[in-house]
């Protein structure tokens, strides 16, 4: 979500309710923050549901609760429990019950007495299987969710996030067109067709990512969210899924029968295995930093006002432009966050984590959820939004700020410098960019190609948005020009660049991504761009129709050049890992900035076969004006990789060096051994 964007997690009322009416909470917290504070807390992975070979076992962290009960229903759609279970209060703020047998094919909710009342029904918190709309948990047998094969399955190996090439999607958009050629439209299977091809013959869904040779896909919310009415899917609904409801279940109408609990995570188990076989990492989108409902959330309907952070009035603080912010300082709330991730960590093989707002969330809190994601694998990386969408009571040093990233060493922020600088400002569509044309970004720019790290010939106090070399390391940055949020390049480019021609915007889209994908740091791109996709110009499309949102496959046909620019780009830097440094001093030494003075003209050399490339020197020259430029080329035996809107991975030709002119927009990049 963007920091300007606060409107995307506006709540869609979802149908047939089953709650039984029940008195509302009070809007205004009235426990004192010290009472909070204080509450006992729990870590154990016992939480909500357990089931024995012998018995069925509940326990709900409540510490303030008068009473707890489960209601027990034979059908998600029964109007009466068939069974009432009273909770007994346990140590750590937990209550404690169980029935005899394996309750697997019931349903359950729970209810706290609190202010000596019995307040709505819920599944809780930490519910894994949920009927449709999530409105009751379901009690099933997991093992009998697992794909075949899914003992062996594992994700990619990843030495370094700087090694990832991240993919940004959503299900809908990158199926449901009808020319996707693929079966299961909008849903996790799509991504386990095989061989799918558009009405003009070109490869799409998972051979697509195979051929573009993206390393990680990362999934737009996939965990069970509000605003879209599972009960109804005939309708078409569309939306980004901001609005979490439950976050350690799979979202009914990604799957093929949200009526039934078990194939929401037997598909979504498909989707990370289909993937993983093709070597291709999933990353999920996590939104723990604000909940889709305030009083009548999980959060407060289990354990009143703990969850989230207050302003002095009692009333709901609201960092995330959302209607709450959640409290990742409380222990409880910190607890559930890393356990949650953790959970999809071991149950779906998920490769990592994009944090939404995460500057909602404390940096010791991010520090834990890295360093227990690492200990079950290594290769899990985790990054995030270091920015939050309004003020918080969290006090500016504990927040995981991009400005706070170095006190997080194993997390990654999105590198909003270069992402403004290279295309212009992300909310002005008519500002340009470096690429587009517009001088004065060209320190921006620099910083970008050094991640943000200290460099001697960066000066830092000319940089548009930050002042500082904020980053420790290349890998805690991710460097990109677009994502979901905002206008896609596409549109941006055609609202920046008004009078320009098709093959003059693509000229930008190539340099603009020559710049993300040479520059130290992650990169990351949102999907369909190397086919030229546009959303009509909508700058939020958060609850577009698919008219706006899904993917037009038949632009791959129509734009095969520009998919092949980007298809040699990443090829290019997977191979060199001279553009994947990991550390500060590395970059430092490596790379020499050219004195050139002209405006949107940028010359850089990494030099001494960085990071163990076989290339002694990469030359990258960046040409965001108009006009061709005169560079002096040093003389030498240089092959000739990117130039003049064409790129080779293995050389489009060579060069002895000298006076060479350098296209219009475009970028030219010229290597020696
Ligand atoms: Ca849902």
């Amino acid at each position: 979500m963007n920091k300007t964007i606060a409107v995307i997690c506006a709540t869609a009322v979802v149908s047939g309710s089953l709650m039984i009416s029940a008195p509302s909470l009070s809007a205004k917290s009235t426990i004192s923050d010290k009472v909070l504070n204080s509450l006992p807390s729990y870590n154990g992975q016992d939480l909500e549901l357990q089931v024995s070979n012998n018995s069925t076992y509940f326990t709900l962290w409540s510490p303030l609760a008068q009473a707890v009960k489960v209601n027990i229903y034979d059908t998600n759609n029964a109007p009466t429990p068939s069974q009432v279970v009273e909770l007994t209060q346990s140590a750590n703020g937990t209550w404690r019950g169980s029935v005899p047998g394996q309750l697997y094919g019931k349903f359950y909710t729970f209810q706290i007495k609190h202010g000596s009342e019995w307040l709505s029904e819920t599944p809780g918190v930490w519910a894994k299987a949920v009927g449709v709309n999530g409105k009751r948990a379901a009690i099933i047998d997991f093992s009998k969710t697992n794909p075949r094969g899914w003992e062996s399955d594992k994700g990619p190996e990843l030495k370094n996030i700087t090694d990832a090439v991240i993919y940004e999607m959503h299900h809908r958009d990158f199926s449901v067109h009808p020319t996707s050629g693929i079966v299961n439209k909008g849903k996790f299977l799509a991504l386990t067709e095989d061989n799918a091809l558009s009405t003009l013959g070109d490869a799409t869904g998972i051979d697509h990512l195979k051929e573009l040779g993206v390393t990680h896909v990362h999934i737009l919310p996939s965990y069970d969210y509000n605003s879209v009415d599972e009960a109804n899917l005939t309708q078409n609904q569309y939306n980004w899924g901001y609005d979490p409801i439950n976050y350690n279940a799979p979202e009914g109408s990604y799957s093929t029968n949200p009526m039934d609990p078990s194939v929401r995570i037997k598909e979504m188990k498909q989707m990370v295995k289909a993937l993983h076989d093709a070597g291709i990492g999933v990353i999920m989108d996590v939104v723990y930093n604000h909940t889709g409902a305030n009083d009548d959330s999980n959060f407060s309907l289990t354990a009143p006002d703990y969850y989230y952070r207050h302003r002095p009035d009692g009333s709901y603080s609201d960092a995330s432009g959302c209607g709450n912010e959640t409290a990742s300082e409380r222990q409880q709330m910190q607890n559930f966050i890393v356990n949650s991730v953790k959970y999809w960590a071991k149950e779906y093989h998920i490769d990592g984590f994009r944090f939404d707002l995460m500057a909602i969330h404390d940096t010791e809190t991010m520090n834990r959820v890295a360093r227990e994601l690492k200990e079950i694998n290594p290769s899990i990386f985790v990054y995030g939004e270091g920015w939050t969408a309004g003020d918080s009571p969290l006090p500016l040093e504990r927040r995981a700020l991009k400005e706070n990233v170095s006190a997080m060493p194993e997390i990654a922020v999105f590198s909003d410098d270069i992402r403004d600088a290279v295309k212009g400002h992300y909310s002005n569509a008519a500002d340009r960019g470096f690429a587009t044309g517009k001088p004065g970004n060209e320190e921006t720019i620099k910083i970008g190609i050094v991640a943000s790290t200290a460099h001697p010939q960066v000066d830092y106090s000319k940089g548009n948005n930050s002042k500082f070399a904020y980053a420790a390391a290349p890998t805690q940055i991710i460097n990109y020009v677009s994502c979901h949020d905002d206008l896609t390049l596409t549109d941006k480019l055609a609202k920046s660049m008004p009078g320009s021609t098709e093959e003059q915007r693509q000229r930008a889209a190539k340099l603009a991504q020559t710049i993300v994908f040479t520059s130290q740091g992650t990169p990351f791109m949102f999907a369909g761009e190397e086919i030229f996709r546009d959303k009509k110009g909508v700058h939020n499309s958060y609850k577009s129709p698919d008219s706006i949102n899904a993917i037009d496959w038949t632009l791959k046909h129509k734009n095969a050049d520009l998919f092949n620019y980007y298809k040699e780009l990443i090829k290019l830097r997977k191979n060199h890992p001279a553009f994947r440094m990991t550390t500060a001093q590395d970059i430092a030494k490596n790379i020499k900035f050219d004195n050139v003075s002209e405006p949107n003209l940028i010359s850089y050399s990494i030099l001494n076969n960085a990071n163990g490339d076989e290339w002694k020197e990469i030359k990258v020259i960046l040409n965001g004006s108009e006009e061709s430029r005169m560079v002096k080329l040093p003389k030498g035996d240089w092959t000739i990789i990117a130039s003049d809107g064409n790129i080779n991975a293995a050389g489009l030709g060579s060069s002895k060096g000298g006076k060479t002119e350098i296209a219009p927009t475009s970028a030219y990049i010229v290597v020696r051994k």
